[in-house]
């Protein structure tokens, strides 16, 4: 058998966005309301996509602002980022554009694989983005797209499997016509 494709995805996003609950819905299949310790830290989670097994490891990463919230060490080896912010507010949501140019600069690449993760979509009545704003920013900066609810268990798995399908795109290029 094939070895499995070893995959190593970071996590970034504003403080309290939801990072580390969203990565812990999807490796424990729970939900804490509290808050996490903002410590680095790795999972690893074999995901089973479109027949592949992939061996991957989650980074939910700690940065606090801007200045923080992309270390170098997380523009090398990585294949692909969860850029995630919160639905209900705005400068969360602002930093995403800000966090994805970091990414390019750091890593020298002119497209990365991204998945824009808008978390806490069950807080409906806080809303302060609406999705059409933030699909608009996703195709800007090619990357998919998805609402998500660590809370409610919406969307979580999709978050990486689109994660992994922009991977598989980078990879695996359509040959040139
Ligand atoms: P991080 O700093 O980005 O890792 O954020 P945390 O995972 O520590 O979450 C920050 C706060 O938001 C905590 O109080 C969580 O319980 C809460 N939270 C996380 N995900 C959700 C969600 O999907 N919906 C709601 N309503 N609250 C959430």
């Amino acid at each position: 058998a094939d070895p499995l494709k070893k995959r190593r995805i970071a996590v970034l996003g504003s403080r309290s966005v939801g990072k580390s609950s969203l990565v812990f819905q999807y490796t424990e299949n729970n939900f804490v309301e509290a808050y996490y310790p903002t410590i680095e830290a790795t999972y690893t989670k074999n995901i089973k996509y479109n027949g592949v097994e992939y061996d991957c490891d989650i980074i939910d990463t700690a940065g606090q602002d801007e200045f923080s919230i992309l270390n170098s060490k997380h523009a090398v080896g990585i294949h692909g980022y969860v850029l995630v912010y919160n639905v209900a507010n705005r400068n969360s949501f602002e930093m995403i554009q800000i966090v994805h140019d970091k990414i390019l600069d750091y890593s020298g690449e002119t497209t990365v694989p991204c998945v824009v993760v808008g978390q806490k979509c069950d807080l409906a009545d806080q809303r302060q983005v609406q999705q059409a704003e933030a699909q608009k920013l996703a195709a800007n900066i090619h990357s998919a797209f998805v609402e998500t609810s660590a809370r409610t268990n919406t969307n979580v798995g999709k978050v990486f499997e689109l994660l992994l399908a922009e991977i598989e795109k980078s990879t695996n290029p359509a040959p040139e016509p």
